[in-house]
């Protein structure tokens, strides 16, 4: 068997590379290409994606799929091998069980829903992309369709983001977390506001740059494998082991956002940067999730970059590069600014104390239309029901509700509960980390970084994804998914910051 292993391997790294050349043809569409280019740029994509679809479809392929799967189960289900020839054949499967036809109708709908989105939100007239959205909620019924029989109709769509996860055990998490949220944010709420108004004023772009740079060159990324542009919207994205890029953007309402949006990404980042390199060329050297992805960039944005040992360590720094802005503004004022909590109509603009019941409503409507229990015609209804009910705020219109978010119209559904799943892995991760380095937050203090790297290089990025999230995290913390630490993490924060 030994030869035939070579030869799937093999054909592994030639998908890899058609999946990172890709990647590469998107980043330049973003960061540097004309928008005369765009319509050459969506049909090389495009050629590239068919390229990887023929490639993993061919006979020789379904052929070798079909022997590894019969290999697999002679061999150590824990060792590399396995583990690569499982997360391979998870891809295949879904492949093989969802009909071209449904891939191109799915295609097709969601590019044109996209503009009509955009339309509607300028507009902010929900009725125009209703009829675009029931279209989407159909086509992702039939999706789930094709994975049946399933526990819940959700489960095949929340399984695209987070593998092996179950809609019953994200509703647990949440129904366990969304009344601990509400009542720490009405208990801030009922406390004097802190001061934040030094963040609206104008930060020069350069400064803000080269402090980004800074920072992220000080957590550890290597700048010899990566680069930083600007783009609309930030991302991080990754040509292999070797070269792994991220964006940032700068908005002159939001003061600092640029450094967040750096700190954020160069998180995200960090992780690519780190599987080992015996998974190069592989699926293997990718993150376990998007919930624990986005655990280690909000995890640098905030558990890191919003702490107060953090900004003991740079705010000298800070104030010098903006001292008109700053000047004025100590420490603590600065701090507390940064970590101001108010109940917001936008979720991209929701502090952490806020964010996640952004999420839990749009994950109770997602599971909602996807049951049927909830008709999209109600959804703008519906949504402002909640907002009210969870965050005390009701929106305008629809552009500042349920049209905000880009997700729906590219066909994303199951999407958004890997940002909440993040939030809480990152202090989950974060409490264990603490207990085996007593001094971290010291550290953090003197700008010494490299432990907590080398931390999650061992515990987390190293496996890249070899293991699904929560047996990751159940090796790593001891236990799945959970709500608490996080509970007690805001609490801890916002109580000194607010005096509760
Ligand atoms: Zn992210």
């Amino acid at each position: 068997m030994g030869n035939r292993l070579d030869v799937f391997k093999a054909a592994i790294n030639e998908i890899t590379d058609y999946g990172h050349i890709t990647a590469l043809l998107g980043w330049d569409m973003q960061v540097n290409m004309p928008a005369g280019g765009a319509e050459d740029r969506s049909d090389q994509i495009s050629s590239m994606e068919r390229l990887m679809h023929m490639k993993i479809t061919s006979p020789e392929t379904v052929q070798l799929m079909g022997e590894m799967r019969e290999y697999a189960k002679t061999i150590d289900p824990d060792s590399d091998d396995a583990r690569l020839i499982k997360v391979s054949l998870r891809e295949f499967d879904k492949l093989a069980k969802v009909p071209t036809r449904w891939v191109a109708e799915f295609s097709k709908e969601t590019s044109q829903a996209h503009m009509v989105w955009e339309k509607a939100k300028r507009s902010s007239n929900f009725s125009i992309f209703q009829s675009s959205l029931e279209r989407i909620v159909t086509l992702r019924r039939e999706y789930a369709s094709f994975f049946a029989p399933y526990e819940h109709v959700y489960d095949p769509l929340l399984d695209g983001f987070e593998p092996g996860l179950k809609t019953a055990e994200v509703q647990a998490i949440f129904n366990a977390l969304r009344p601990q949220q509400v009542a720490l944010i009405k208990a801030i709420g009922q406390k004097p506001q802190v001061d934040d108004g030094f963040l609206t004023r104008p930060y020069a772009e350069k400064a803000q740059w080269d402090f980004g740079v800074e920072v992220v060159s000080k957590f550890g990324y290597d700048w010899e494998h990566g680069r930083q542009d600007k783009a609309m919207h930030p991302f991080t994205t990754s040509f292999g082991l070797g070269d792994v890029r991220i964006t940032t953007r700068f908005d002159p309402a939001h003061g600092a956002s640029g450094l967040f949006s750096t700190m954020h990404e160069g998180g995200h980042a960090l992780y690519e940067q780190g599987p080992d390199r015996r998974f190069r060329r592989t699926p293997l050297a990718n993150g376990a999730s998007m919930a624990i992805h986005e655990s280690q960039s909000r995890m640098y944005e905030n558990l890191v970059g919003r702490s107060l040992p953090f900004w003991k360590h740079f705010y000298s720094r800070f104030q010098q590069l903006f001292p008109s802005e700053l000047g004025n503004v100590d420490l603590m004022t600065f701090y507390k600014g940064i970590n101001k909590v108010e109940p917001s109509l936008i979720r991209v603009e929701a502090d952490e104390a806020t964010y996640n019941l952004h999420i839990m409503l749009r994950l109770e409507l997602e599971i909602a239309l996807m049951e049927g229990s909830l008709e999209v015609k109600d959804l703008p209804d519906a949504w402002n029901a909640r907002m009210s009910d969870y965050l005390g705020v009701t929106p305008p219109d629809d552009a500042h509700g349920v049209l905000q978010d880009v997700h729906w119209s590219s066909g994303y559904i199951g999407y958004f509960p890997t940002y909440a799943l993040g939030n809480l892995v990152s202090a989950q991760l974060w409490e264990v980390m603490q207990q085996q380095m007593p001094d971290l937050d010291a550290q953090i203090e003197r700008g010494e970084f490299s432990n907590l790297l080398a931390w999650l290089r061992t515990n987390i990025h190293t496996h890249g994804a070899k293991y699904e999230p929560q047996e990751l995290l159940q090796k790593v913390t001891g236990s799945k998914i959970d709500p608490q630490p996080y509970v007690r993490y805001l609490t801890g924060k916002y109580s000194a910051i607010y005096g509760l």
